[in-house]
């Protein structure tokens, strides 16, 4: 796959048609050269309030299609970004500098299995119960959808959040505007337009701009029915004010400080590739919201563990251009985040912890023989060693690659060291003794709890968070509402 040198536009997708916006454009910057590379819409509030109406009025015909109908139309997206996927997989690559073999053979089919799951469970998402309550009257529920729901979604992983909340709010027969990051809205622009060759216009739209103009408008607005956030917990206060005039329901997927526990009856080397490689330093530089960043180590395996760590990152983490099959880890996202990565490590400095692996960042540094990327916001895997896990490294997310290791001694001290966070996204257990595994998997407060695994999602299980991760989950039935009904027929 080639890049396109010429700088490219993107437009918003409203009604089915791509508009330009009267704010202007927002530059979208490659995080792996540091260089302009595309335009997106700078969105206005008139632009976000067209469409609501646009939305609004598409309810009414999507809505009442029949399920079936409705799901011949999600699998045919499915099939057809499939078809675009090498092209979606670059834009992403592009937008965020997760690398493009991730993004390509990892991200796409897994997009696919979600527009096909929704598609499967559009008739659940209409079925309600029935109870007879004595001889003349029978009561029932019946499930529909909302109305006009936004989804706002974050940088990192644009598409999947994209995905996750389109593919189930429009499999229960709500329209969708989605409103991308100003940070990384690409991606997203273009897959709305491929979704809107295929489905009826205004059912999706796509509206980028700044939070506090279009993600508010679009939040605040009484037409708009129900509000799916993946963001940060501050973005999910700003929302709650904004509509506390007019409250709506809400899904929040916010961030989090995940820990990975080894116990010293764990399979050590397969513990390693999944507290370090899978756990936090893939593609996207650790840039996920169930990053394992507290990687937790029983003592009298602590070395061990360690020199595993560092082999495999040694062996198997290559920087490097981003399309490059080679490359397994890509740049921090945006340069802001990059600025906050790299405070990070300085803070944990201050605050004594001891770098163990890496810490060094910046394209001249660390890709020198590459001129290309020398302005890229690279930064090296990093490990840093504490004892402490009330230092701001150990309970403020970093979002990054960068992951505090820490020694414990007993199971009690391993638990109370996880839950010793504000946060309850993901949690990896590594141990070889099952007792133990089901005593921690009630102990643990976590939406997500991994044993001898790590951070595997699919459409088969809901993905939530308890505690400031947030609440709710996309998935089917949280995109529709119960209605009661009672019949009296004498
Ligand atoms: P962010 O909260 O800064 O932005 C998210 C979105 O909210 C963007 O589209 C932004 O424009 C919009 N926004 C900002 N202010 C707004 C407002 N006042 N009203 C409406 N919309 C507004 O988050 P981010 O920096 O883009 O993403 C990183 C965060 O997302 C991290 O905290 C990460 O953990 C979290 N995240 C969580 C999950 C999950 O599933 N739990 C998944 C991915 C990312």
């Amino acid at each position: 796959m080639k890049i396109a040198n010429e700088i490219r536009e993107y437009q918003n997708i409203i009604n089915g048609n791509l508009l330009s916006s009267s704010g202007g454009h927002l530059d979208s910057i490659d995080p792996s050269t540091g260089k302009v590379w595309a335009t997106i819409p700078c969105g206005t509030k008139e632009d976000a309030e067209l469409a609501v109406e646009t939305a609004n009025e598409a309810f009414v015909d999507w809505s009442t299609l029949v399920p079936t109908d409705r799901a011949t139309y999600l699998r045919k997206v499915g099939d057809y970004i499939v078809q675009h996927g090498e092209e979606l997989a670059a834009l992403e690559t592009q937008d965020n500098g997760w690398v493009f073999r991730e993004t390509q053979y990892g991200l796409i089919p897994s997009l696919a299995s979600f527009w096909y799951d929704a598609a499967g469970a559009t008739a659940i998402a209409s079925k309600g119960e029935t109870v007879q309550l004595g001889p003349t009257c029978t009561g029932y529920t019946l499930r529909e959808p909302f109305g006009v729901v936004v989804g706002i979604i974050p940088w990192n992983a644009p598409l999947f959040t994209f995905t996750v909340k389109a593919a189930y709010a429009l499999a229960a027969g709500n329209t969708v505007i989605i409103k991308p990051s100003e940070l990384a809205s690409v991606a997203s622009l273009r897959y709305g337009e491929l979704i809107n060759e295929i489905l009826p216009p205004g059912v999706l739209n796509v509206v980028s701009g700044l939070g506090n103009e279009v993600g508010e408008t679009l939040v605040r607005h009484p037409k708009v029915k129900k509000v799916s956030l993946t963001g940060s917990g501050g973005t999910a206060k700003a929302i709650a004010n904004s509509t506390a005039e007019n409250p709506k329901p809400m899904i929040l997927e916010l961030g989090g400080k995940s820990p990975n526990i080894v116990f010293e009856d764990a399979d050590l080397d397969k513990a390693a590739y999944g507290v370090s490689l899978n756990g936090i330093f893939s593609g996207n530089a650790g840039q996920f919201c169930v990053g394992g960043s507290r990687i937790l180590i029983q003592r009298s395996i602590f070395d061990k563990m360690i020199t595993k760590m560092k082999n495999l990152l040694n062996e198997q983490i290559q920087l490097g251009h981003t399309m490059n099959p080679t490359s397994t880890m890509g740049p921090i996202a945006n340069a802001a985040q990059y600025e906050k990565v790299c405070a990070y490590i300085a803070i944990g400095k201050e605050e004594g912890g001891e770098i163990i692996f890496g810490g060094r960042h910046g394209g001249g540094t660390l890709l020198p023989e590459h001129p290309e990327l020398v302005d890229g916001y690279w930064v090296e895997p990093t490990l840093i060693q504490v004892d402490n896990n009330s230092l701001r490294i150990c309970q403020e997310e970093i979002f990054g690659p960068v992951a505090t290791v820490i020694p414990f001694d007993t199971e009690e001290e391993a638990i109370a060291i996880a839950n010793d966070t504000t946060y309850g996204l993901g949690a990896g257990i590594w141990t070889s003794n099952l007792n133990r595994t089901q005593r921690l998997i009630r102990q643990i407060e976590s939406g997500n709890v991994w044993i001898n695994t790590y951070r595997r999602v699919g459409p088969e299980l809901p993905f939530g968070g308890v505690k400031e991760s947030g609440f709710g989950t996309d998935s089917i039935l949280e995109y529709t509402r119960e209605k009661t009904c009672y019949i009296e027929s004498e």
